[in-house]
């Protein structure tokens, strides 16, 4: 079964089609609806607790579909100190491991991209489209995303040998978008819309419940501690930022017998080159360390032996909140609505916009029912 998004007048739509293409069910999510009704009653005090990708994007989508939403974002760091600031940005999932709702959030960031690609915005905010190769050590299925991203096909056994240790590979084309230059485009469209911004660290989720009717927890790895999420963990990586204007094509390297991002990978930006190939679970050490750095050298001149002679121009550590699974649902903490979006692993930026569609449609809906609730005493708790 397949589930197809598309955007109606009157909200989101999706069809789920069977194994041979016919439509199985509809689903609508009128989410102008529920903003309808709540708009008419009263206004709202939403709160993102988080400043990345995740968290902004979270925001722009709750206010531009809700604009009497008051809002504020509350973050202990924001732009250029965020996880997304130092992520290559490249719009790729995880291999096969991808759920249908994964391919929604995925098919949906992957639309809003393509339309901000065609305006003038595009360069400003660090998105551009890039082809290149996914190599494996051995044959492997296609990928479930296949169809989402141009091009794809299998690479030929000339194109196969030019990098040792990989046999097997798909050359694809697909957007990346830098954050660097995305975050402070959202930050700023936020603000033109009334967004307040507060640079804080909080202590736990109560802290803001009594002050808000709806909280939106855009957290990332510090689930951990906020929620005490003991799924959420680092995947450490460190990336090595070379001038190296020559490498026009993204190369990811995948050693079957490691984790994903733990062999090595070069993917150009739009002015620089990253490098980078570690996932270290666990590990939460920001430092830098040179050991993993020749490790990252070693690996991207085996694959491009050009590499050699590039200028360094910067040297970053990040750590990716790992989770099994991406939670996004709503959850109540002190009788506050509140909707959970972390845990995006190495994959934030490849499954932000969807992830903020969907928490804005969960926020539409706790606000609806706070609304109806108010207006009368008698809404059946399931609506909740
Ligand atoms: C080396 C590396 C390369 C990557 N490359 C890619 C890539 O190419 N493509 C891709 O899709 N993804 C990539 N990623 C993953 C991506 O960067 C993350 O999934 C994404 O940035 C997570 O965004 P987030 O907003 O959830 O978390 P974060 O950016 O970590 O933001 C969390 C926010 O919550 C705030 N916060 C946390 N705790 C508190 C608190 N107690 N009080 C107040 N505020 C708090 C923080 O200050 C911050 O503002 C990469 C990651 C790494 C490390």
């Amino acid at each position: 079964m397949t589930f197809h998004p598309s955007f109606t007048r009157s909200g989101l739509r999706f069809v789920s089609r069977d194994s041979v293409g016919r439509r199985a069910s509809l689903h609508q999510f009128t989410i102008t609806e529920h903003f309808r009704t709540f708009r008419a009653l009263v206004t709202m005090k939403v709160v993102v607790v988080g400043g990345g990708v995740v968290g902004l994007s979270s925001a722009l989508c709750v206010k531009e579909r809700c604009p009497q939403a008051e809002l504020t974002v509350v973050a202990a760091e924001f732009t250029p100190n965020t996880t997304g600031d130092g992520a290559a940005g490249i719009i790729q999932p995880q291999l096969w491991d991808v759920t249908q709702e994964e391919l929604t959030w995925l098919q949906w960031t992957f639309d809003h991209l393509s339309r901000l690609y065609k305006t003038e915005f595009s360069s400003q905010i660090g998105l551009f489209c890039q082809s290149g190769y996914n190599v494996f050590d051995r044959e492997v299925p296609d990928p479930p995303w296949k169809d989402i991203v141009h091009g794809f096909r299998h690479l030929t056994g000339e194109e196969a040998k030019k990098f040792p240790g990989y046999s097997y590979g798909w050359f694809t084309t697909t957007l990346m978008l830098e954050c660097r230059s995305y975050l402070p485009w959202l930050t700023q469209r936020l603000k033109e819309k009334g967004v307040k911004f507060e640079q804080r660290k909080i202590a736990s989720l109560s802290e803001v419940c009594s002050d808000y009717d709806v909280v939106i927890n855009c957290c990332g790895l510090s689930a951990r501690t906020l929620l005490n999420d003991q799924g959420v963990k680092p995947g450490r990586g460190q990336i090595v930022r070379v001038h190296a204007p020559w490498i026009k094509h993204f190369l990811l390297t995948h050693n079957l017998s490691t984790t994903y991002y733990n062999s090595p990978y070069i993917i150009p930006g739009i002015n620089v080159v990253a490098l980078g190939g570690l996932n270290q679970l666990g590990d939460w050490d920001e430092g830098w360390r040179e050991e993993d750095e020749k490790k990252i050298w070693d690996g991207a001149v085996e694959m491009i032996p050009s590499l050699k002679g590039a200028r360094v121009v910067g040297k970053w550590t990040g750590l990716r909140p790992v989770r099994e699974r991406i939670r996004l649902e709503r959850d109540t903490v002190n009788d506050t609505p509140v909707i959970h979006n972390y845990g995006h692993g190495g994959y934030g930026v490849t499954y932000h916009w969807g992830c903020a569609l969907q928490a804005a449609i969960l926020a539409a809906k706790a606000m609806d029912y706070i609304a109806a609730k108010t207006s009368s005493s008698r809404v059946p708790k399931s609506r909740y």
